[in-house]
This record gives C-alpha cells, structure tokens and sequence, in this order.
C-alpha cells in the first residue's frame, strides 16, 4: 500500500470500530497489527494518531523501535507483542513492552514477574485456544482458572484479560460461535477478577463481529496498511 493509503485507510477503520462498539455499547479499542511493515510506516500511523501498535516477534519490533526512536524520539507508543512467546524472550519482553497479549502457560509467570521487577506492572492478557487448534498457542478452556489465578497473584504483571485468535472459518457463524465462548469465558473470570477489563478478539476480517459479541479490542493489519508479502 502507498503513503496515501494508510492515510485513507485508518480514519475509515477507526470510524468502522467506533460505530460496532456504540452498537454493541461497549468501549473497543484499535491495536495496529505492524509486523512485517517498516518502521517508516509506523511512523506516518502515529503521526496520524495511533498510538498501540501490535508486533509477533521481538527481535523485529526492538529492531523497528530503534529505528522509529531514531528517526521520532519524541513519539510516544505503546507496545504489544501478540505472538507466542517462547521462554527464552520472557527478559526481553518484560523489559520492553508494555502489554503482552499472548500468555499461554504457567512456566512463563515467574520470569516475567521477576524481570519486570522495578517498572510498572507489564499488562498482561492470556491468550485462549477457543478452538482446540492442535498448531495454535493458548492455553485450554479448562486450564484457564488457575493460570488466570497465577497472573493475579504476581505483583508485576498485571492480568487486564483474554486473547484469542479463532480458527479461520468461512461461515461467519462458526466464528461467532468462537467469539461467544471467550465472551462467557472472559465473564466468568471476570466475576473473580474484576479488574479485567479486556477481551482482545477480531482482525482485519471479523473485527465488527467480534466487537458485536463483545471485544473490547481489535488487532488489524492488513486492513489498515496492506497485505502482508
Ligand atoms: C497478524 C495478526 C493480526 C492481524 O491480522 P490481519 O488479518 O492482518 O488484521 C492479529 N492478531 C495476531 C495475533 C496476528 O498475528
């Protein structure tokens, strides 16, 4: 996508999430999905106003981020890394991003409390396996209690809710479905935990749907800056 288009592009997908989530009446909130994409494209999305942007790998965002910082000190992002973690980025992570959306087991809990000592909390989201996707991370429906319970309890993370990548289905009801699981359980937790207050769920293809069953943020890409090659 050219310049002009993710000039064009992101008034219209800002408008899009704000009419779904009036519908809906809930607050929903637009993460900025910009992996693969340079760091010049960030830039211009931030001159234009976003400030969450979205990354799966944490080489490539530090990478990015170094670049940006060079070329805009004065711009101040905040960053989420959606992809799986593995247990040997928990430092990097903890050190240097403000969410992490993308918790999926207990191992993890410890080393990021421990490194994230020190600054404030690291907002965290778990990430569910909605669908039993035998290739995709998540922790399982029925796990989910006691690694919620886990996040709680560690003075330096702070649990702010769920995440979800469900399958890709074409019937928009078989999503719908999905959506309407990680709603109860998002709900279910929330009546032990109520300072969860975020239900991360819908992309580029889906994200009005998702906000229709109750995402309180969306994580678009390709939507907003082209399709990934
Ligand atoms: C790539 C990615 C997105 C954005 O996907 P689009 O379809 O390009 O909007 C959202 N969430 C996660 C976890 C991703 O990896």
């Amino acid at each position: 996508m050219n310049e002009s288009g993710l000039e064009d592009a992101y008034p219209g997908i800002l408008r899009r999430v704000q009419a779904a989530a009036a519908a809906a009446r809930l607050p929903a909130t637009l993460l900025a999905v910009s992996k693969t994409k340079p760091a010049a494209a960030i830039a211009q999305l931030a001159m234009l106003g976003q400030r969450a942007f979205g990354e799966n790998y944490v080489q490539e965002a530090l990478a990015k981020r170094q670049a940006l910082h060079g070329m805009h000190p004065e711009l101040d992002l905040e960053w989420h890394l959606i992809g799986p973690l593995q247990s040997n980025k928990c430092r990097e992570v903890a050190l240097h991003f403000d969410w992490l959306q993308s918790l999926d087991r207990g191992k993890l809990v410890e080393p990021l409390n421990r490194f994230r000592d020190g600054k404030t909390p690291l907002n965290v989201l778990i990430q569910v396996n909605i669908d039993a996707q035998d290739t995709k991370s998540g922790c399982a429906p029925a796990a989910l209690p006691q690694l919620v319970a886990q996040v709680a309890a560690a003075p330096h993370l702070r649990l702010r809710g769920l995440m979800a990548i469900p399958a890709p289905a074409a019937d928009s009801g078989v999503r719908r479905a999905a959506f309407r699981r990680m709603r109860a359980l998002f709900d279910a937790a929330k009546s032990t935990f109520p300072q969860m207050d975020t239900l991360s769920m819908g992309m580029s293809d889906d994200f009005e749907l998702a906000i229709a069953e109750g995402a309180t943020m969306v994580r678009i890409g390709s939507a907003l800056f082209g399709r990934r090659t």
